[in-house]
């Protein structure tokens, strides 16, 4: 994950370390190289040219510039902005009703069942009902039955005939009576967005009042990923968003981009096919991953 970043931003500070003092053509000649990795990364044009101007503001100040090791003042500031980029601090899962509510959304193929499934496993001591809303996709239901089975938690569904709002209301009231302190919602993805799915995710947010609305998008799809979070974001006002596969070779361009682009965080990472590959999301981390 992110090593072709890592690697070309490792030797732009190799570069710069090396220099003792630094001009700022010597920092010029830098952001242009830092420009160039995240763009290569598959980084938001828009997002890259603001970092590299934040990066290199601070980076051409005279204490900066006349310290004794501007290198690496240079890479702490990097570091910091990237941190910055991708949040800041970690956010939480924030499940404040009783029961509490997870609506999962993306297109298909995006993880969302999977993460269903994760997510019960991860909040398994607050009893947690899954419901299986995706009734378009073929197996969807049945998937989620045999994941529910393996992590010991119930399923709630209605088959296919029944609308998916219907069944989120249903499924809420069932959790409410029978003591269950977590309800998770996988509802239907498309390969495509489109208008009628927008509209059906639309009515059960509107009918269940999730306390998180998390979009779960495959961080393999970079740029992709950003113009999913962006179009969902504005039908939805989600709450936050899952990468999945992050165990795959991801350039790092979803990550860096979409708290950026939506303005809302990465709360989540999926890194595998098991549930229990899931991680928190921490920037500061990840910031110090890619600077290796
Ligand atoms: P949905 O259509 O959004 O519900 O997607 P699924 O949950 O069915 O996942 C689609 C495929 O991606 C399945 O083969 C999953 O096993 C796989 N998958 C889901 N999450 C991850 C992940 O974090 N890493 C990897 N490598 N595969 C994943």
């Amino acid at each position: 994950m992110f090593q072709n970043l890592s690697d070309k931003l490792q030797d732009v500070f190799k570069k710069l370390k090396g220099k003792g003092k630094l001009t700022e053509a010597d920092i010029k000649e830098a952001m242009r190289e830092v420009r160039i990795a995240l763009l290569e990364a598959d980084v938001n044009f828009q997002v890259v040219k603001d970092f590299v101007n934040k990066v290199r503001e601070k980076s051409v100040g005279s204490e900066i510039l006349e310290s004794l090791t501007p290198g690496q003042h240079v890479i702490k500031i990097v570091r910091d902005e990237l941190q910055a980029l991708m949040g800041g601090i970690k956010s939480d899962i924030v499940l404040a009703k009783s029961p509490s509510t997870i609506m999962l959304v993306g297109l298909q193929g995006a993880g969302k069942t999977t993460m269903a499934a994760k997510l019960a496993l991860k909040y398994k001591n607050r009893k947690p009902l899954l419901v299986a809303a995706d009734i378009y996709r073929p197996a969807a239901i049945k998937q989620l039955e045999v994941l529910g089975q393996q992590l010991g938690a119930e399923v709630f569904k209605l088959g296919d005939k029944v609308s998916p709002v219907d069944i989120c209301k249903a499924g809420l009231e069932h959790a409410k009576k029978n003591g269950f302190d977590l309800v998770i919602f996988d509802t239907a993805g498309r390969l495509h967005i489109d208008e009628q799915l927008m509209e059906e995710l639309e009515g059960i947010k509107k009918s269940a009042n999730p306390d998180e609305v998390l979009l779960v998008v495959d961080a393999m799809t970079g740029q992709d990923a950003v113009n999913v979070a962006k179009s969902f974001n504005e039908r939805l006002d989600i709450t936050g968003v899952i990468l999945t596969k992050f165990d795959g070779d991801t350039r790092g361009g979803a990550a860096l981009s979409i708290k950026a682009v939506t303005g809302k965080p990465i709360k989540l990472v999926g890194k595998g096919e098991k549930i229990e590959d899931l991680d928190v999301f921490h920037p500061d981390r990840m910031a110090s991953r890619i600077l290796g």
